[in-house]
């Protein structure tokens, strides 16, 4: 027992440095204050366009969990902590139904003192990832307020121009500003549209800030999950096992059966069934008793 809370103290009243200019800290300085008495600071001089813009000026360093390492090793080689926070957003049409946008949320926490990575996850369709192309201001006016505009900033570029001559605009929160930018951008467009789509940089954008905020409660919940052999934090969800049975003619349903926890330092790993406490899925559910 005393081991375990030993081990669950390891985060306490360290200092972790957060790779990121876009204000993140916001959500997680409160959460990992409250929760590790972990105090978060920003690198004055980090500059996390260096690994990847969403307006693409600049393309992102392999996949999301790499991206998102790469930028919390980065923050830690220029702060000398040994405690590293970063998150990594990626957005695009859901799996399933794709009129639906899906926003993936990825923070992950590096811990060089202890050896540890332990990441936290958000997934929403609550987001207003959206672009569209637009032929005057007052179609542009009210596809951001569609997405929420002005709370939620918007970006108006040139469509189908090289990467050099395109006109790009980033961060607008206002009336004036988006007209501005739209008419530079028609001034100059062969086709007579300018492409519009909403900034999904965090401080321009409160729906990502609350996934953000969901995937650091994510994360909490993974640093204060203890392996069962080793002990060390970090005993979290990696894979999700479908196939709860139908409480009506036992076939394997879509739903989750188990998920299978596993321990990134000592390889530990063990599947938990009925993780939503029920063992047997509604038949209303079933592809063969309701197709
Ligand atoms: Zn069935
Ligand atoms: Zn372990």
């Amino acid at each position: 027992m005393n081991m375990v809370k030993e081990k669950q103290n390891i985060f306490s009243g360290r200092t972790a440095v957060l790779g990121t200019m876009h204000k993140k800290e916001r959500v997680i300085a409160p959460l990992f204050k409250h929760a590790f008495d972990i105090d978060v600071t920003v690198p004055s001089n980090f500059d996390s366009d260096q690994f990847g813009t969403f307006t693409r000026e600049v393309k992102r360093r392999g996949d999301q969990l790499e991206a998102a390492r790469y930028k919390a090793q980065s923050a830690m080689e220029i702060s000398g902590q040994t405690l590293a926070l970063s998150s990594e957003g990626t957005f695009g049409p859901h799996p399933a139904i794709p009129f639906f946008a899906v926003n993936r949320e990825l923070i992950l926490l590096l811990d060089q003192k202890n050896d540890l990575e332990i990441s936290g996850m958000s997934v929403s369709t609550e987001t207003n990832f959206k672009h569209g192309h637009v032929a005057n201001f007052d179609e542009a006016l009210a596809f951001a307020l569609a997405a929420g505009f002005p709370e939620a900033g918007m970006v108006v570029r040139s469509a189908g121009q090289s990467e050099k001559t395109q006109k790009l605009f980033k961060g607008i929160t206002d009336e004036c500003s988006l007209q501005k930018a739209v008419q530079t951008v028609l001034d100059c467009s062969i086709d007579g549209t300018a492409c519009i789509e909403t900034d999904m940089r965090a401080l321009y954008n409160p729906k990502r800030m609350k996934a953000i905020q969901a995937a650091t409660h994510d994360l909490i919940k993974n640093m204060n999950s203890l392996c069962p052999a080793c002990s060390c934090p970090g005993f979290m969800v990696t894979e999700r096992i479908k196939g709860l049975p139908c409480g009506w003619c036992r076939q394997p349903t879509q739903q989750t059966l188990a998920l299978t926890y596993a321990c990134s330092r000592c390889g530990h790993n063990e599947d938990r069934y009925y993780p939503e406490g029920i063992e047997e899925a509604d038949p209303g559910s079933c592809s063969f008793c309701n197709p």
